[in-house]
């Protein structure tokens, strides 16, 4: 039997691993493995498999043949060098680093320069006195990290000592600590560690090394993985895989640098390489935004310092562009940056460092982007003939086009307001919020209901849950490629970074003469980089530009029909708008929200004789027909599902004394007989009582009078010209009976309608599927019904036995523990909750096979769950206008991807057949 492998080289001319084994190698490992390759410089190493890692997070220890393994890898990086791990005179250092099937950006851990000891340190500085800056910066940086990841005591310590030692030399940056402050720094360093960690700090390499790929294993399981990974439900992995690769170094000298870059603009997605780097620096110091970091582009650069009012010969002697400093380097970027994006026909995020004059590229990956580019880049690379229609419809997250939905400043707004700071255009939209200063702020301020925007100095992985609980980010330090940049845009919040020009002290902050306390509104411009004091309009989103476009694209691929829950006219129209097909549903009972309607409807509900309602009812018979025509109008010609009324009772009573006494004074009733009517409607599980159908059935006058409102409006509209497609649902249906017993009255008054009016208008009557009993029965109810629409909001309830009033209280902890991955009410329950959606599907089409069915929980906007409509054979989806076009591209992405698995099955069996 052969040996198991755990440990995968790469390095030039040709790795172990490819860019197809993400799984085993991580990202990282597989795009590492395959720019070598394809020919692209990278420093020799070796991935550690995710497999390990899920043996370790089992049994905390690297087994014996790993170990032998990483040894036997670690000796062929060193041929590959020619240095050797813990030589005295020749020293190779490693760097430690993870690396998940999934882009998990910061969350995980790494160290650096592994390797460096005070005998090794001293030799060296020995031997080359010109590099012992260098030397002892990289032993510093190397004790701060293995503390902080490997001994878990944190770098604050560290990071205050070194703050200290700029105080004391009177240095901004701590390139401008000398070789000798850096040394004594490291004296400091070595006796903290001690005092922090217990214990002096490991001067045996290989000791270091293995502590380092335990503690990266480790890191898997850290609060801030698990959270991330639970927010971008990230499921599904097994564990980080180790990348130990050999170090290169960007602090050697003024002829090294270290830089991010990204094949296109990840923020607009226009195609210039998009760049930063540093000289003299390590790569964590462009990614912490600890140094406002160079454009690696000379036109960037030239943009950037007539922005930030840096005079040319400022700029040319302190932030010169790669382009000028190191052009023969630039170019070999450029070139590395056309083959990459040629080879993986898809926009790169790299890493590199240029050691000594000599360029290395440390990673290549699919790059972050917000929507704006996601959209750009997709229909860009289409039309250059780079990628198929369906491939570019793929590279758009469905979820990520909810972004495109957010709001922008109102033009007017922003025209007549003065920004009181200008920072980077990190990530674009609008916020308005209360300034607060600290992730904990954000999280319990934003629980409260306020709307928050969190101001750091810079973020850090720490920040995340307050990132995500605020409106927006304001940043006083980094680039366009910082952690708060690159984290926004990931979840699609609109950010300002690097404002150079706000100083924080505690919690306020001074902004060009203006100061701002925690608490304060400003508004956030995060497509422009600009900062406001107070709160500006904002204006919704619209299909335009390349979104309409890439809107059409998937509406000519998807097969699933797309309809919105409107209620007015107005949602009727944004609907259609955004590509809405049609309506799936109007919940009548909505038009009776506004204050104007609520006392019809109530003295309907509240009536106790049929007289009572019916003469509350005739008030409401011709309010009813005017938004009936209106959404007709508004939906030209698309067909309307219309429900009949289903209001839970509880939501509709007035419970308040105030508004019983406004009632009585109303009806001109005593107030007790209100408060009697009330009382005697008082229901014990209201989702369980007098709603849907059963109020229909109860008072067949109700339903009698929409029905009759529904049809007159139809005439009507028909016979101006416009064509209607009324389609009358009914609600809350269990038993064949029921809708039977409903649909009898509605078909009478819907003939005696259209015989008054002497004309002819085609109607359909439906029902919705959202009792368990009906999914079970979909057969026997299918032969009374024109149409299905499963309503996945009650048929959760009542499956799960949730009540969708109150499951938020236990929801949130079911998914820290897994018990359910998702909120069922927001994305279903396929196991269960689908398993009867597919139940009711296959019974109805046995004895109707053209029965058309379709989605109007709130589901119908969820991605996912688009997907399983899709495959469950329905015909449509419903959400609400605002989703319309994530669930546009949603139904696309399922079609092609439905084609593709078609067509590998053909090819599969092609082969099969030869
Ligand atoms: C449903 O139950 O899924 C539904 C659409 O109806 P409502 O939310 O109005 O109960
Ligand atoms: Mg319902």
């Amino acid at each position: 039997m052969g040996v198991k492998k755990h440990v995968y080289y790469f390095g030039a001319p040709k790795a172990d691993g490819d860019r197809d084994m993400k799984m085993l190698l991580g990202g990282k490992g597989a795009n590492l493995a395959e720019m070598v390759n394809i020919g692209i410089p990278v420093p020799p190493g070796f991935t550690i498999t995710t497999k390990v890692c899920a043996e370790f997070q089992r049994t905390k220890t690297i087994p014996e043949d790993v170990v032998a393994q990483v040894r036997e890898n670690v000796a062929r990086v060193e041929k590959a060098m020619h240095k050797r791990f813990g030589d005295v005179d020749n020293p190779l250092l490693f760097s430690v680093r993870s690396g998940a099937a999934a882009s998990m950006p910061g969350m995980m851990d790494t160290v650096l320069n592994l390797g460096l000891n005070r005998e090794i340190v001293e030799a060296w500085v020995q031997r080359s006195p010109e590099q012992a800056r260098f030397v002892y910066d990289s032993y510093r940086r190397f004790i701060t990290m293995y503390a902080d990841i490997v001994m878990r005591v944190g770098r604050e310590d560290f990071e205050h000592a070194l703050g200290h030692m700029k105080v004391l030399k009177g240095t901004q940056f701590d390139t401008d600590l000398s070789a000798d402050d850096l040394k004594k720094l490291v004296d400091e360093y070595l006796i903290l560690f001690e005092r922090k960690s217990g214990k002096p700090f490991p001067q045996d390499p290989w000791e270091q090394v293995f502590a380092a790929i335990r503690a990266v294993f480790r890191s898997w399981g850290n609060p801030r993985a698990t959270m991330y990974r639970r927010l971008n439900h990230i499921t599904g992995l097994i564990g980080t895989a180790v990348n130990v690769q050999a170090m290169v170094f960007g602090n050697v000298n003024e002829r090294s640098a270290t830089g991010v870059a990204f094949s296109r603009s990840p923020s607009t997605g226009e195609n210039f390489f998009y760049g930063e780097y540093l000289v003299n620096a390590q790569g964590e110091d462009v990614v912490a935004g600890i140094r406002t970091p160079q454009q690696i582009g000379k036109a960037l650069s030239l943009k950037w310092a007539q922005e930030h009012g840096v005079s040319e010969e400022e700029r040319q002697r302190r932030y010169p562009s790669m382009e000028e400093s190191m052009p023969e380097n630039y170019k070999l970027l450029c070139d590395i940056r056309a083959k990459l994006e040629e080879h993986y026909r898809d926009m790169q995020d790299i890493e590199f460092t240029v050691e000594s004059g000599r360029l290395w590229m440390l990673q290549c990956r699919n790059g972050k982007r917000t929507i704006h580019a996601a959209l750009k880049i997709a229909i860009d690379m289409h039309r250059s003939g780079m990628i198929s229609k369906e491939e570019a419809v793929l590279r758009v997250d469905p979820e990520q086009v909810d972004h495109l939905l957010h709001p922008n400043i109102e033009p007017a707004a922003a025209k007549a307001a003065k920004p009181i700071g200008k920072g980077l255009a990190a990530s674009p939209g609008a916020a308005v919020g209360q300034v607060v200063f600290d992730a904990e702020s954000a999280k319990s301020w934003a629980a409260q209901g306020k709307q928050v925007i969190m101001v750091r100095l810079e973020t850090s992985p720490e920040d995340l849950a307050g990132m995500h609980a605020a409106q927006g980010i304001l940043t006083a330090r980094g680039g366009m490629t910082s952690h708060a940049a690159v984290v926004a845009r990931g979840m699609g919040k609109c950010c300002v970074s690097g404002c150079g020009d706000m100083v924080i002290s505690g919690r306020s902050f001074a902004l060009n003469g203006k100061f701002i306390k925690q608490g304060d509104v400003i508004t956030l411009d995060g497509t422009r980089g600009l900062i406001y004091k107070g709160a500006l309009k904002l204006k919704p989103a619209s299909l335009e530009g390349d979104f309409k476009i890439f809107v059409r694209w998937c509406q000519e691929l998807k097969r699933l029909n797309v309809r919105a829950n409107a209620d007015t006219p107005a949602d009727a129209d944004k609907a259609r708008e955004f590509g809405a097909e049609g309506v799936g549903l109007c919940r009548t009972e909505h038009m009776f929200f506004e204050a104007t309607r609520i006392n019809a409807m109530r003295e309907m509900i509240l009536a106790d004789t049929k007289e009572g309602r019916e003469a509350a009812l005739k008030k409401v018979l011709p309010i009813q027909r005017g938004d009936f025509e209106g959404l007709f109008r508004a939906m030209k010609g698309s067909p309307v599902v219309i429900r009949l009324l289903d209001p839970p009772l509880h939501e509709f009573i007035p419970h308040e004394r105030v508004a019983q006494e406004e009632l009585a004074a109303k009806l001109d009733v005593p107030l007790e007989k209100v408060r009697q009517r009330v009382k005697a409607l008082h229901e014990q599980n209201p989702m369980l009582g007098l709603r849907g159908c059963r109020l229909g059935i109860t008072y067949p006058e109700i339903y009698n009078m929409q029905v009759r409102a529904i049809i007159e409006a139809a005439v009507e509209v028909s016979k101006s010209g416009v064509p209607v497609k009324p389609e009358i649902m009914i609600p809350l249906v269990g038993k064949k009976a029921e809708l039977s017993f409903t649909k009898k009255h509605a078909v009478t008054t819907a003939e005696q309608v259209l015989e008054r009016k002497g004309c002819r208008v085609h109607y359909t009557i439906g029902t919705m599927i959202e009792v368990p009993r009906a999914a079970l029965t979909a057969d026997e109810i299918a032969e009374e019904a024109d149409f299905f629409s499963f309503g996945t909001n009650d048929l959760t309830q009542m499956s799960c036995g949730f009540s969708r009033d109150d499951a938020g209280q236990f929801l949130r902890l079911y998914e820290d523990l897994g018990i359910y991955t998702r909120d069922p009410f927001q994305s279903l329950d396929q196991e269960g909750v689908g398993e009867l959606l597919r139940i009711a599907v296959r019974k109805a089409r046995a004895v109707k096979p053209m029965l058309k069915m379709g989605i109007c929980g709130e589901h119908g906007g969820d991605p996912r769950t688009i997907e399983f409509c899709h495959r469950s054979g329905l015909d449509y989806v419903s959400c609400s206008p605002f989703r319309v076009p994530v669930a546009i591209v949603a139904a696309a992405h399922a079609a092609v991807v439905e084609r593709q698995e078609h067509a590998e099955r053909y090819k599969a069996l092609a082969a099969s057949k030869e």
